[in-house]
């Protein structure tokens, strides 16, 4: 979504109070980021309007963060829109269960077609029989075959000049006799849609009675896609939607808008060519990615993990008798440097935004390689205690990492401001309640 939202988010995540002028802020911001990810008007209407009173309502208005309060609604909005719960694959009650799998041509039916008999496989321990039901060109058979090999799987066929009805039907009847578990009816596909291709696929489903109907949509394609699921259903009532090619779309805009505007749930999403890449989809892990909320979610667990409590404490202490070294503070930027983009970890430390605003002190990325660099060319004694830094120590510093006498100088400036406000903040700590875990 775009940056602006991102800003918005950023910005009333921390506030303490929110005023309807910012959740009004906060949605126009979500209702263009929305737009923009080529979703559908109406549903974004729908959307803003629920948030809306959500985000105005007590519920946000009497919690103690209003701020993430309102970012919670807005991603369990987005997780609602979506389907909610996850959805699972329909069993017949006498097997074998029957998935037709249908869409537009290239829209990764087939693909999806092996992933799916894969992953009933993996998964749920089923035994697949596919079926290659598109005989208009003989390499979509070929490919059903190709990945039945790969998958060690049977793929039922007869060629291309059986009608695609009876192959169905054939299928099914031997998948019965053979106690396959499921059958997996690839189909055919057009560019767009018309009424040959429905036409057949309607007669299919009245042949073969499907317990699941399975339309495969391109994510890539983006509202495009939601009218394809939107003609599709109305044809063939379908049972539930493949969103394919997810890892290269950058925008979810389909993802957002088909349950929406179908209501019927996105199942399985594939993320890439390969046969182990479908995942169940998660509704609340789009919303998530969506909002740019998942890199921030697994930055916080990194964080926990990367700063465990024992040397928080150890460095707390160090703050407060300022023993605090260059050592220590080499040792600690290794650690965020493992946790990613500086500038997105130190807005999640509680106390470290005043720390950014700090004059002299900055924390740029490129900046850190620098002065890494320079601690690595003090000496043990150097780094314990700088003060024994002079003209001609600073000057071998400089040469040795690759800088200037003035970096050097700098680093040596900041590192003291550092250390008298790490020393500020310890004390007041006592009376706040609310250390700053320092990484
Ligand atoms: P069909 O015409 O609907 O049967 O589509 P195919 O199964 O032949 O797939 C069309 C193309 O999309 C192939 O090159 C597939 O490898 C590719 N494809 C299918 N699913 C995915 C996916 O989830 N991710 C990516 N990156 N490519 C996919
Ligand atoms: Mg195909």
């Amino acid at each position: 979504l775009s940056d602006r939202l991102q800003e918005t988010i950023k910005k009333i995540k921390g506030k303490g109070k929110v005023t309807e002028q910012d959740v009004k802020e906060m949605t126009r911001e979500v209702r263009l980021a929305l737009l923009e990810a080529d979703v559908n008007f109406k549903v974004v209407k729908d959307f803003v309007k629920r948030v809306r009173e959500r985000a105005i309502g007590q519920e946000v208005m009497e919690s103690l963060t209003p701020g993430q309060q309102v970012i919670k609604v807005v991603k369990e909005e987005l997780t609602e829109l979506m389907g909610g719960d996850e959805s699972k694959i329909a069993v017949a009650k006498r097997p074998p269960t029957v998935v037709m799998m249908v869409g537009l041509q290239g829209a990764g039916k087939t693909t999806t077609t092996g992933k799916l008999a894969n992953l009933l496989r993996k998964n749920y321990n089923r035994k697949p029989l596919l079926a290659a039901a598109d005989v208009y060109r003989p390499a979509a058979i070929q490919q059903l075959q190709t990945l039945g090999k790969q998958l060690d799987m049977p793929v039922h066929e007869e060629g291309t000049e059986e009608n695609p009805v009876e192959i169905a039907k054939n299928a099914v009847a031997k998948a019965k006799e053979e106690h396959y578990d499921y059958v997996l009816v690839d189909t055919a596909g057009r560019l767009h849609i018309d009424g040959d291709l429905m036409g057949e696929l309607q007669e299919i489903k009245e042949a073969v009675n499907p317990d699941e109907i399975f339309l495969v949509v391109d994510a890539m394609t983006g509202q495009d896609a939601v009218n394809v699921a939107e003609s599709f259903d109305e044809q063939l009532d379908i049972s539930g939607v493949l969103l394919t090619k997810l890892d290269g779309d950058t925008r979810g805009g389909a993802a957002l808008s088909i349950k929406a505007v179908t209501g019927k749930p996105i199942k399985f999403a594939g993320m890439g060519e390969k046969l182990d890449q479908l995942e169940t989809f998660h509704p609340e892990r789009m919303a998530s990615r969506i909002l740019g909320m998942g890199d921030m979610l697994t930055l916080i667990e990194k964080a926990q993990t990367q700063v465990d409590e024992k040397q928080a404490k150890e460095l707390e202490s160090k703050m407060r008798n300022a023993s605090f070294t260059f050592e220590d503070f080499l040792e600690q930027m290794e650690q965020v440097k493992n946790m990613g983009p500086l500038d997105e970890i130190l807005n999640m430390i509680p106390g470290a935004n005043k720390m950014k605003g700090l004059q002299n002190v900055s924390f740029d990325d490129k900046q850190i390689v620098h002065v890494e660099a320079i601690i690595q060319s003090m000496t043990k004694n150097e780094r314990q205690d700088p003060s024994v830094m002079n003209a001609s120590r600073k000057k071998r510093i400089a040469k040795g990492s690759g800088t200037s006498v003035s970096e050097v100088n700098r680093l040596l400036k900041q590192f003291e401001e550092m250390k008298k406000m790490m020393k500020q903040m310890s004390n007041t700590k006592g009376k706040k309640g609310k250390g700053m875990k320092f990484p």
